[in-house]
């Protein structure tokens, strides 16, 4: 009976869906996190990290230019309000969130949520033929193209855990996606208060050389409220936050 179980047991680690942590990450080097973060002593805050943050950890899945979408994403779904699709294991905070901004004055909606690899490569398909319609050639359009969009298989769109919100306060002013949104109430309540719901703005201004994106106000990513409070108190992006886990990981294991 016992080898039984431990076959079972093998069977479901074996076969355990892969997540991107089975992967090997590419993650900045130390030089580069210390070069974006000078105010900063990488040592201390190695020291500083919550004890149980891993990079085994789901809700802290990296998708970007160097670390690529290999699986299928189905999951299961949910819906905001207005008929957006994210990751139903993300309803509880995702709806705290929108309820704490009301709280304090901030009326927000959701513009984009899940999509998958197939859907992101029919945006990535639609934004380069539109590019070549106005007259660029395929490798110049595609350059362009590349600069907005991200390919297929590198966006974090498909985690189900990332959500592109504004604010009617914004609305009432254009309401596209556009970085100056940052400026106003909801983004900065967004960005200040997030957080605590385990919300980040995932493309920080200053960081782009990391994130592979421009600054993006918009666009929030869920991580936990515990990893979402160290990342906004230290003005870290995700990739910084995962290389010095695995700093702290290396450390230890010497
Ligand atoms: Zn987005």
């Amino acid at each position: 009976m016992k080898k039984i179980i431990s076959i079972f047991i093998l069977a479901i680690f074996l076969f355990q869906p892969l997540s991107a942590s089975s992967q090997e990450l590419i993650l900045p080097e130390r030089e580069t996190i210390e070069a974006y973060n000078p105010e900063l002593n990488i040592d201390e805050l190695i020291e500083a990290l919550p004890e149980g943050a891993s990079l085994e950890d789901p809700y802290l899945w990296l998708v970007n230019r160097d670390n690529r979408i290999t699986d299928p994403t189905e999951m299961p779904l949910a819906y905001t309000g207005g008929g957006i699709p994210y990751s139903a294991e993300i309803v509880e905070p995702f709806e705290a969130l929108i309820t704490g901004a009301e709280l304090d004055g901030h009326y927000l909606y959701a513009v984009s949520g899940y999509r998958s690899v197939a859907q992101q490569a029919a945006n990535f398909e639609a934004r380069l033929n539109q590019n070549m319609s106005e007259g660029l050639d395929y490798d110049t359009a595609y350059y362009y193209t590349d600069m907005f969009v991200a390919p297929a298989d590198a966006s974090e769109h498909s985690t189900g855990l990332a959500i592109d919100l504004l604010g009617y306060d914004w609305d009432q002013y254009g309401g596209d996606l556009h970085q100056a949104y940052g400026q106003y109430p909801s983004a900065i309540w967004l960005a200040e208060e997030g957080d605590e719901y385990g919300f980040i703005v995932r493309y920080l201004d200053g960081k782009q050389d990391i994130t592979g994106y421009e600054y993006e106000p918009w666009h929030f990513r869920y991580v936990g409220a515990e990893h979402a409070q160290f990342m906004n108190d230290y003005n870290l992006v995700l990739e910084e936050y995962l290389a010095l886990i695995q700093m702290r990981d290396e450390a230890q294991s010497e």
